[in-house]
């Protein structure tokens, strides 16, 4: 043994006693093993906040970096590649002295000032859906909230997703702070949001027997993919009646969203003016109720909810005026 190597070699050992020692003092960390050739520890946090890390001494250590192995059941594969990669550079900054204690450290201290970790690669996928340049997403850490701005033509939605502690097991609050949509669409796409992050924790009320039992799954990603979908896919859409577009093109037009330009969102989703809708109705035939000349599924709305009989009964009253009108044309002739 060269006493280069010695003196390394009587460096690590060293190390080892150190580590034996401040592992167990740090918060939340458990020594699992401290040998010549690795040293792994376990983080707990939460349920879904814990990894297991490794640090494996490379030959000629502490002259060179420690590498750092991050596993965990819960969190992303993403995030913990990229957390290791950190981990590297940060035991560069030591090289010569001892590393581990360091990093292990660093490591839980960056899971509690990062707690959106729960949710990498959630975000990670759903950064990858907003293309558009003037689409954003912005994490912040310190209060654990998701903030996207969702765009579409001259239309957007703010959204400010808050994660709690105890997420996936508790679902994500979404809010939208800021939008230029009609503001029913607004109340719309807000309840249909948290009533999509409900159904990601909770389960069924009406349970099949043969469903598997419920697991409670990540709520972020299904809430916000549904609203990037209202959001790209209504200011585009027409009106099945007379294939104009629903909404108007400039968001700021008032006049153009007021009176018989308003525009109603129906059962199925679709979107029709209601000077359009309200000819649609009134037409026969209603013995079979009405659908949507777009899907084709019924139509149910609020401000429908006459029975085929009263609209039929409606139709002749009107046919009779009609009548009664042309006669007397007629008769003027
Ligand atoms: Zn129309
Ligand atoms: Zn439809």
């Amino acid at each position: 043994m060269t006493s280069e190597h010695a003196t390394q070699s009587a460096a690590l050992s060293a190390e080892l006693e150190s580590v034996k020692i401040e592992i167990p003092k740090i918060q939340d960390v458990k020594l699992v093993a401290a040998v010549p050739q690795l040293v792994r520890t376990e983080i707990y946090k939460t349920e879904h906040k814990q990894v297991a890390v490794t640090c494996l001494f490379q030959p000629g250590y502490p002259e060179v970096h420690l590498v750092t192995e991050i596993k965990s059941k819960t969190l992303g594969y993403k995030f913990l590649e990229g957390l290791a990669k950190i981990c590297d550079n940060e035991a560069k900054k030591h090289i010569g002295k001892p590393q581990v204690v360091h990093i292990v450290q660093f490591v839980s201290n960056f899971i509690d000032e990062n707690p959106l970790c729960v949710c990498a690669d959630e975000i990670s996928n759903i950064k990858g859906k907003l293309s558009l340049a003037n689409d954003e997403v912005k994490l912040k850490q310190k209060t654990s909230q998701v903030v996207i701005k969702i765009c579409q033509e001259e239309y957007f939605i703010s959204l400010k997703l808050t994660i709690p502690d105890d997420y996936p097991l508790t679902q994500v609050v979404p809010d939208i702070s800021e939008h230029n949509f009609p503001e029913f669409l607004r109340i719309n796409f807000q309840a249909q949001a948290t009533e999509l992050a409900r159904q990601c924790v909770q389960p069924p009320l009406k349970k099949k027997p043969k469903d598997p039992p419920f697991v409670p799954k990540p709520s972020l990603q299904p809430v916000v993919e549904y609203l990037i979908d209202c959001v790209k896919k209504y200011p585009l859409e027409t009106c099945r009646l007379c294939h104009e577009r629903a909404l108007p093109v400039d968001p700021t037009n008032e006049s153009a969203t007021r009176g018989k330009h308003r525009v109603e969102k129906v059962y199925c989703g679709h979107l029709f003016h209601l000077i359009c809708l309200h000819k649609h109705m009134k037409t026969p035939p209603f013995s079979e109720g009405k659908f949507c000349p777009a899907c084709g599924k019924q139509i149910f709305h609020e401000k429908f909810k006459v029975s085929a009989k009263v609209l039929e009964d409606r139709w002749a009253h009107k046919q009779a005026k009609q009548r009664e009108l042309e006669e007397v044309v007629d008769f003027l002739d």
